[in-house]
């Protein structure tokens, strides 16, 4: 992006222009953290239209990530939108294109594999981890039941569809880079 597209783009929002009039006063200093978070959110949409019996498994399982990072968002698409996930029901195991999938990059795909559920696995434990892997994060196996990403290997007993720390943490840097992007051009426009 040349800087004379950023001051433009920036110009047009009253809230952004606000955040570049703020940044030479903070001078060396980041931006607040809640401004940080308003211009990190990442959205990306998932089609769970061909999600069968899973459907509201897959929206559980967005759900939990949704409540438990910042930086990105998973909302699901409706009929005849783009979506950057798609959640396909099959009768093997459970598996994902690992991403992080980006909104203006490939889409990636979530086979929800029925065998796991016929071996008794939590259904929104399997959505939650195969999104886990949609947002780049890689299996943690063997690993145990606090693990999202642990899957199979926390147990068939095991229901927590909750991403731990780290996992969190994982998820908020793979998008926290456009969100420095978008800062970037904000700094860009601040020069004289
Ligand atoms: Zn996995």
């Amino acid at each position: 992006m040349s800087y004379r597209t950023a001051a433009s783009v920036l110009i047009g929002t009253g809230t952004l222009a606000l955040s570049v009039t703020l940044i030479p006063a903070a001078s060396a200093s980041a931006p607040a953290p809640h401004q940080r978070a308003a211009l990190a959110t990442t959205t990306l949409y998932y089609d769970d239209s061909q999600a069968a019996e899973f459907k509201s498994a897959v929206v559980a399982g967005a759900n939990s990530w949704n409540a438990n990072v910042t930086n990105v968002r998973l909302v699901e698409a409706t009929a005849g939108q783009r979506a950057n996930i798609k959640i396909i029901a099959f009768d093997g195991w459970p598996q994902s294109t690992l991403g992080p999938v980006r909104p203006g990059g490939s889409a990636g795909t979530v086979w929800f594999g029925r065998e796991a559920v016929d071996e008794g696995y939590n259904t929104i434990r399997i959505a939650a981890h195969e999104l886990g892997h949609s947002l780049g994060l890689p299996d943690n196996k063997p690993g145990p039941c606090s693990s999202l990403m642990s899957g199979s290997t926390g147990g068939v007993s095991c229901t927590n569809a909750t991403p731990n720390a780290s996992e969190r943490a994982a998820v908020e840097r793979n998008y926290a880079s456009s969100a420095a992007e978008r800062l970037a051009s904000g700094l860009v426009v601040d020069a004289p």
